[in-house]
């Protein structure tokens, strides 16, 4: 599909596929056309050109009643003058069912949402994530043709994001419909995804497992938006290569790498090496192997401390070590990237290996 508003193409050509049972996340940065991708399912939107199917049949020009789609938006608006059971039921009312089926339909999702206890509550009698919960248990009610989400988790403190996370996987596991989820946050996308669709500038730059995007990123777009710490991209020269070593100039520095077999002649000149923060290991002395940084900035999280620091040239670098290193300020560090966790991107800034 693709999608112009005026003069500005706001999605394009993105061809997306998501299966039955399948969570599929839509990730990138503000303004990219996440929205609207998911605006286009729903039928709130229409493609300037390309089609919509559902389970083979072509829905573009059908209105989102017709689609049956079942969408939870961040500011989910729930009737606030109605009981929870009140508004679960409220969307039963457009199928026509007995009011026993109702009541079971409304008993079998509070069940799974845990909402049975506060079902003759009012929305200001309940919490935050009550209402989240509440507002997934009215989507999941009807038995829609798929299930769409945007950024439904945005507005729970980060303790309640981390538990509906699960709690929403979950049920979505039990049902078996195509799920497309809208976020920002990629550990929402990375916990909760089966696949994540990684977007800039509406046109899509990966699509992956959560493993494949963090572990084989194909630019460094997505090397970069992956990842925290962010990972190390440092612009280096390819000098030499053979099987057992790989020499590139950081800096004017050599720095001998172990990249498993001899990289392309064509590739000499100029290159990115992507290093994650922790694939890299201290070492007492200077070496071809290593890196040698200052460390300016310490920051300890937990089990593990980031330090930021400079090469000699000034090149950032940020490496992340076990807190039992007791880093100072100012102290000189010898750093060994992990060679099995090097990645390579070519000067266009794809990867190459
Ligand atoms: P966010 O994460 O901030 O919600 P997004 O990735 O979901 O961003 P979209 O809402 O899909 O982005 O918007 C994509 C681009 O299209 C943005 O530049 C936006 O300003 C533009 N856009 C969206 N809707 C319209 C519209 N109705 N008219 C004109 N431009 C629009």
């Amino acid at each position: 599909m693709t999608k112009n508003f005026g003069q500005f193409t706001a999605v394009r050509d993105v061809d997306l596929t998501v299966g039955a049972g399948e969570v599929v996340c839509l990730l990138g940065p503000s303004g990219c056309g996440k929205t609207t991708i998911l605006r286009m399912i729903a039928g709130l939107e229409t493609p300037s050109s390309g089609e919509v199917f559902f389970a083979g049949r072509n829905v573009t020009r059908l209105t989102p009643e017709q689609r049956n789609v079942a969408m939870v938006f961040q500011f989910y608006a729930l009737y606030p003058s109605l009981t929870v059971e009140e508004n679960l039921t409220f969307p039963l009312y457009a199928e026509k069912l007995s009011s026993a089926e109702r009541r079971s339909r409304v008993a079998d999702a509070s069940e799974i949402l845990q909402l049975s206890d506060i079902l003759g509550r009012k929305p200001s009698e309940i919490a935050e994530g009550e209402k989240q919960r509440v507002a997934v248990a009215r989507a999941i009610i009807r038995d829609p043709s798929c299930f769409l989400f945007d950024e439904p988790l945005s507005r729970l403190d980060v303790e309640l994001r981390e538990s509906m996370r699960a709690q929403i996987k979950e049920v979505l596991l039990g049902l078996s419909k195509p799920t497309v989820i809208v976020t920002h946050d990629q550990l929402e996308a990375l916990t909760m995804a089966d696949r994540i669709t990684i977007m800039r500038d509406g046109i899509i730059e990966q699509i992956g497992t959560p493993h494949e995007v963090f572990a084989q990123p194909q630019n460094v777009f997505v090397a970069s938006f992956i990842g925290t710490p962010q990972m190390n991209l440092l612009g280096v020269q390819l000098m030499n290569s053979n099987d057992a070593e790989t020499e590139f100039l950081l800096d004017g520095e050599p720095l001998k790498i172990s990249m498993g077999s001899k990289v392309s002649d064509s590739l000499f000149g100029d290159v990115t090496l992507g290093i994650r923060p922790r694939a890299f290991a201290l070492q007492d002395a200077a070496s071809p192997a290593a890196i040698t940084i200052k460390s300016e900035i310490i920051e300890p999280m937990g089990a593990e401390t980031l330090i930021h620091g400079r090469t000699r040239s000034d090149t950032e670098i940020r490496v992340v070590v076990p807190r039992e290193h007791r880093i100072q300020s100012g102290e000189c560090l010898h750093v060994i990237p992990d060679s099995g966790q090097v990645q390579l991107f070519n000067e266009q800034g794809n990867a190459v290996r």
